[in-house]
């Protein structure tokens, strides 16, 4: 018996069960119970159930207690076998263990979990006695359904408040989105654990607050009254890894690599999957291999990271015999692996290799294409000039084509002047996205370069009318483990004379080796002396001029943009580059552009 709860707490359910078969030819209820526990403790719902029902064929004489049947309503509650559930639960009155707490608590979650809320709350106020876990169930339980509202009435008539009541609460609140409702029950926590922290802090991340996330974690680090500093957990750093990778901070993501080293924290699956993939966005793919080569355990998320990652950096070859590779380890790619390997394709014109591997996923994997393989492959068709085929693609899609699909076949008529083929697609950008600015720019810039002057009129007078507005650009830059964020034409930054000194001087000095603002990416309401302001506002010409006054001579700048980076910045970037002498790895919507000496890893092909 010992044995098997040794194995039980040691996560090993497979040595348990060899355990109980092998000295239990007549088990009594404690190593029935024992195996049970193992079983729902690791998620095994379907054997769990199945021993139950073993459990009652083969001894009548045994009668199962609490311990039984609150592993067994859990395997019940995580398969949702609701009339499985409603039995167990017969069974459980008729055994007269009805004022039992564990069981009566267990019961509450089922039905929660079953989203029969009216039977849960009627469960739990029919229990004569109740403990803080009863009111957490029923807590997590309100909010698991989304009524967060029903939640807090509760969280707040509680007369003993458990932690698990408080994280419970606050995971509600940042499930919903209400983030500052979160943090302020968070800041009026009497007392913290881990398990708190952790909570505020995914809660961030998950709703795309990243800044907030690290500051959070900063302040983690700070010692409380006591002087004991909380020791973040594996949790903890799965989500500051996460953070770094969408800001690329990647100084943080170096330090928190350093405190797993020196915590001597076991590189698990999931830690070692954020840093991988901390260190493959942050532009460090030689780090990013050397944590996917060390890792023990890599599953089909390691793979599609470090490939995702090769593809990122230019890197083709490279991932796709990363992704042979991993089909000769009897790995299955999914459908994000195949993203990567099209990607990968995409990034360096392979056209031949992309149509087969899309093929290979659709018709060997039977994974059907989701838009974004689609917007891979029709990009990939008219760079390369295939517009036809792109555009046979796209009329055979199985899903609704979006704005990114069309842009893509856009892109290619714009490369190769069809401009017949073009308006066709304008009309359809714009039945899905009126608003859509690239559409607009690209018919004034076809119909002027093809003397269509009136057209061009016309097309411009539409814009004014149209006030196009786009997803506000941003750029990121750590300096000193501080992100800082810049938004286009933002002035909120406290040092923003000098920065915009800083990008007037550079530009001036840029103009004398060749640089001529390209206007036509800017809006065409505007007068050509503004269109270089604008142009010069842009966020990672901001990001860059606040990296190059920050930092010391020659120090790599590392830039991070919410989207694709325009032709203007990126000419600007290659100059700058060598007239400052900085190596700069700018991340935008899709891959990484690092500019050395005048020319960029991209080769203008992005
Ligand atoms: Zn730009
Ligand atoms: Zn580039």
């Amino acid at each position: 018996m010992k044995l098997i709860s040794a194995y039980t707490s040691h996560a090993n359910d497979q040595q348990a069960l060899l355990v109980f078969h092998h000295y239990h030819s007549n088990p009594n209820l404690i190593a029935w119970n024992s195996i049970l526990k193992s079983l729902s403790s690791h998620n095994k719902w379907t054997q769990t159930l199945h021993y139950f029902n073993t459990l009652l064929l083969l001894d009548s004489s045994i009668s199962p207690d609490e311990y039984t049947f609150t592993s067994v309503l859990k395997a019940c509650a995580g398969l949702l076998v609701t009339k499985k559930g409603e039995k167990t639960h017969g069974m459980v009155l008729r055994r007269g263990h009805h004022s039992n707490l564990f069981i009566m608590n267990s019961l509450v979650d089922m039905y929660f979990k079953f989203r029969q809320v009216r039977v849960a709350r009627l469960l739990f106020d029919e229990m004569c006695v109740k403990d803080v876990v009863s009111w957490n169930t029923l807590i997590s339980g309100y909010c698991s359904t989304g009524d967060v509202i029903g939640a807090r009435e509760l969280f707040d008539v509680m007369v003993e408040r458990s932690i698990v009541s408080w994280s419970a609460m606050i995971a509600g609140y940042t499930h919903s989105g209400d983030l500052d409702k979160a943090r302020d029950l968070f800041d009026k926590m009497p007392e913290r654990n881990v398990i708190c922290w952790n909570a505020m802090i995914a809660g961030y991340a998950q709703n795309e607050r990243y800044s907030d996330a690290i500051r959070l974690f900063r302040e983690m680090q700070r010692p409380v009254e006591s002087g004991r500093i909380l020791t973040p957990n594996d949790v903890t750093l799965v989500c500051v890894l996460s953070a770094c990778a969408h800001l690329g901070a990647l100084d943080l993501g170096k330090w928190v690599h350093g405190f797993i080293k020196r915590k001597k924290m076991e590189l698990n699956l999931f830690l070692g999957n954020a840093l991988c993939d901390m260190y493959a966005k942050s532009g460090c793919i030689a780090e990013a291999k050397e944590i996917f080569h060390r890792m023990i355990h890599k599953d089909v998320v390691s793979w599609s990271i470090i490939i995702s990652g090769l593809a990122m950096h230019g890197k083709a070859k490279e991932a796709l015999v990363c992704f042979s590779d991993m089909r000769s380890m009897g790995i299955n790619p999914n459908d994000i692996t195949f993203l990567g390997v099209l990607s990968a394709c995409t990034h360096a014109g392979l056209v031949e290799d992309g149509i087969r591997y899309f093929d290979l996923m659709c018709l060997e994997f039977e994974i059907p294409p989701k838009v974004e393989h689609y917007g891979c492959m029709v990009d990939l068709l008219s760079r390369a000039g295939r517009l036809e085929e792109a555009e046979g693609m796209i009329q055979t899609m199985k899903v609704a084509p979006n704005v990114v699909v069309w842009g893509a076949l856009l892109g290619g008529c714009r490369i190769h002047s069809d401009i017949d083929r073009g308006q066709r697609v304008v009309e359809r950008i714009l039945e899905l996205d009126p608003e859509h600015p690239g559409s607009y720019v690209y018919l004034y810039n076809a119909y002027s370069s093809a003397g269509r002057l009136e057209d061009a009129a016309a097309c411009r007078l539409k814009m004014r009318s149209r006030q196009v507005v786009k997803t506000p650009a941003c750029s990121w830059i750590e300096v000193n483990t501080t992100v800082y964020e810049f938004f286009m034409g933002d002035r909120s930054h406290p040092r923003i004379e000098q920065i915009l000194e800083a990008t007037r001087e550079l530009s001036g000095k840029l103009r004398v080796v060749g640089y001529r603002p390209d206007t036509s990416v800017v809006s065409q309401s505007i007068d050509e002396e503004e269109k270089e302001n604008a142009l010069s506002m842009h966020s990672e010409k901001l990001a860059f001029a606040f990296g190059l006054i920050s930092t010391s001579e020659g120090t790599l700048i590392r830039i991070v943009k919410n989207l694709r980076v325009c032709n203007d910045c990126h000419d600007w970037m290659k100059l700058a580059s060598t007239a400052v002498n900085r190596e700069i790895i700018l991340r935008d919507r899709s891959r990484f552009h690092h500019f050395k000496d005048g020319s960029c890893s991209c080769n203008d092909y992005w």
